[in-house]
């Protein structure tokens, strides 16, 4: 595994000597677990022209010994991580990028106290978003992983719907198969609306009880190795009224143009748009509330955004949510999402519960 990041810090270099930066402050997690396998939940990483140097406390010492590459430096502090990484950089008069959607600014100034004025501060956006929206076979293969245990987790709930249970008892029953399946645990809080509640895009699960004629939405995602799923299913507890069924028809089709739509030489602005024009043509467009998808991988939500306006082309070992959904105040809400990795000669679906109609 050593191998890999030090391509990654390779290709990370190539990019900021394009920015005329010589180190870059890499504080948000996932992107450090991305540069040198650390998956403690405190540290800094500083990448310059020679090292990479992981800032982290003592709680940490044995974890970091054992992830951290060959070459890769370790330094324990004792005083605050910023104060330290400040203390640092104080000698170097070069230019350090940082990561401006993560720093806080309170973390901020506390860094330019340290440093003095030497260094020059350079905001970068996503010097390591774009690395990561790019996998390679491994990161497919652990998506893919946790794609199927989603899947399963997720169909074998369905026969616990029956009139009585609460959306908070199927999200623990979600949340507990997801673990004794071999997930981390769940990508994000599992959603879990009955009835009227299903209009709610992200509905938190309550204790409210599931009836006859009633439609219900589980939005689940496993984290499997380090890499989250994302899936939605949509059924009807009862005999669905016609309205309902074509709803569902129309977000099936909406989300299988997407799919279509999903290849080298797309932007994320066409694919949403081949999901917005299937709904717009069924009267829909506008119960249709959010962005048709996302990047998938270390987090829930990255890059590339599938969504209005988003001109950036999609490229090969793009992992991504195709997910559009109509929504009704008062009525419900019917999305379906799945999981897609994008290859060079294809797509491939990641995800693969059963997404016909139900009614149970
Ligand atoms: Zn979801
Ligand atoms: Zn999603």
């Amino acid at each position: 595994m050593g191998e890999i990041y030090a391509q990654r810090v390779d290709l990370l270099r190539k990019g900021l000597a394009a920015e005329k930066v010589e180190t870059l402050l890499v504080t948000h997690l996932p992107n450090i677990f991305y540069l040198c396998g650390f998956t403690g939940d405190s540290g800094a990483l500083l990448v310059d022209e020679r090292r990479v140097t992981l800032f982290t406390d003592g709680r940490f010492t044995g974890q970091a010994r054992q992830e951290l590459p060959v070459g890769a430096r370790l330094v324990i502090c004792r005083a605050p991580l910023i104060n330290s990484i400040g203390k640092k950089l104080a000698m170097k008069t070069v230019r350090v990028g940082f990561e401006i959607a993560h720093v806080m600014v309170a973390h901020m100034s506390a860094l330019r106290r340290a440093a003095g004025a030497k260094p020059c501060w350079v905001g970068l956006n996503r010097a390591v978003e774009g690395l990561r929206a790019i996998k390679d076979p491994e990161e497919i293969a652990r998506l893919r992983r946790a794609g199927v245990l989603a899947s399963g987790v997720l169909t074998s709930v369905l026969p616990l719907l029956k009139p009585g249970v609460r959306e908070f008892e199927i999200a623990a029953e979600i949340e507990y198969r997801m673990r004794t399946s071999g997930a981390e645990g769940p990508a994000f809080k599992t959603i879990v609306a009955f009835g009227a509640r299903s209009a709610l895009p992200h509905a938190r699960a309550t204790g409210k009880r599931l009836r006859k004629n009633e439609l219900v939405v589980l939005d689940l995602g496993a984290i499997l190795a380090g890499y989250c799923s994302d899936l939605t299913r949509t059924v009807y507890v009862g005999k669905a009224p016609p309205r309902i069924r074509k709803w569902y028809e129309a977000v099936r089709q909406a989300q299988s143009a997407a799919i279509a739509a999903t290849r080298l030489g797309a932007s994320g602005e066409d694919v949403d748009g081949a999901a917005r024009n299937v709904l717009a043509s069924a009267g829909l467009e506008k119960l249709f509330v959010h962005s048709t998808g996302h990047g998938l991988g270390l987090e829930v939500h990255e890059e590339p955004r599938l969504a209005r306006g988003q001109k950036r082309i999609l490229q090969a070992g793009n992992v991504v949510t195709i997910e559009p959904g109509v929504y009704l105040e008062g009525v419900g809400g019917i999305r379906i999402e799945d999981d897609l990795a994008l290859h060079a000669d294809r797509a491939e679906i990641l995800t693969n519960a059963p997404r016909d109609f139900m009614e149970l």
